[in-house]
């Protein structure tokens, strides 16, 4: 039997490569996205060809009514949900406190904060309902531990509010078979620092790492398996940091 997985922002970087390799170990997918469906169709055409079923269900997760979208598709598209990756995210550009607005803070909460706390309620309720459990993966940030000053503490806060939601959610549904966790990925090589008006960021930065270099999607999604994977299955509350040391 393969069970179903969520994974919002599946149509690029972190969130498609743990696509990829969720259908190779034998997941279905509910793959959602926000603009770029040619990515997402990608990322479906291959997951099928690794054999899974996979459901598209675009929306964008800081819209609540949207998220009812997604979930509609998902209820449509299969009988159960037995994962979730709170992936979806975005940064802005860099920034000091004193040039932050509230037009931004409002957009990186709604996306990073309150569109992840929903989507895990949606999930949690499908759950609880299947009396299955299920395992659900937060995508927090190094930036949570870190602060990101002169960047964008913005972003860091978000994922800080990821880290403590992830904890308080463990523990409330750790016994009903429900395991929450989060990673934190380090300076990963994806378009998220290009949208942030960064490109060259990682150049910039690998100095400060231990290994010396920036991890790569696939890496950030070998972590994220084995915490949905029944290899993890006395692991809940606690995140794991992905950052080659830093
Ligand atoms: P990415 O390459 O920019 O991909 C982001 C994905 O999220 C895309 O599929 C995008 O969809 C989707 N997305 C963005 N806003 C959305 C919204 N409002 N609703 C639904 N989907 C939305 O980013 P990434 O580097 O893979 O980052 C993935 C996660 O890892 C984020 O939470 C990020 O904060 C975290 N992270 C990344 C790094 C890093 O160095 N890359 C480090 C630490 C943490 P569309 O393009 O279709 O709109």
């Amino acid at each position: 039997m393969r069970r179903v997985l969520l994974i919002t922002g599946a149509s690029a970087g972190i969130g498609a490569a743990t696509a990829r390799l969720a259908a190779a170990r034998g997941w279905d997918l509910a793959l959602n996205y926000r603009t770029d469906r040619a990515g997402a169709e990608a990322v479906a055409q291959a997951a099928e060809e690794a054999g899974a079923r996979t459901v598209l269900c675009p929306g964008d997760v800081a819209d609540p009514a949207q998220i009812e979208q997604i979930f509609g598709v998902i209820d449509a598209g299969f009988d159960r949900l037995d994962g979730l990756v709170n992936n979806a995210g975005i940064v802005d550009m860099t920034a000091s406190v004193t040039d932050l607005t509230h037009d931004r803070l409002r957009r990186m909460f709604d996306v990073n904060v309150i569109g992840a706390i929903l989507v895990a309620k949606e999930a949690v309720q499908r759950m609880l309902a299947s009396g299955q459990g299920g395992s659900i993966v937060n995508i927090s940030s190094a930036a949570a531990r870190l602060g990101s000053a002169n960047q964008y503490v913005d972003y860091a806060a978000s994922k800080a509010a990821i880290d403590t939601f992830t904890k308080g959610l463990a523990d409330e549904v750790a016994a009903r078979n429900i395991r929450v966790n989060a990673i934190r990925p380090g300076l990963i090589e994806t378009e998220i620092h290009a949208k942030g008006g960064e490109p060259d960021r990682l150049h910039r930065l690998t100095p400060n790492v231990p290994m010396r270099r920036a991890g790569t999607a696939d890496e950030v999604a070998r972590a994220i398996l084995y915490l949905l994977s029944d290899e993890a299955s006395y692991v809940t509350g606690t995140t794991l940091d992905v950052t080659g040391g830093r």
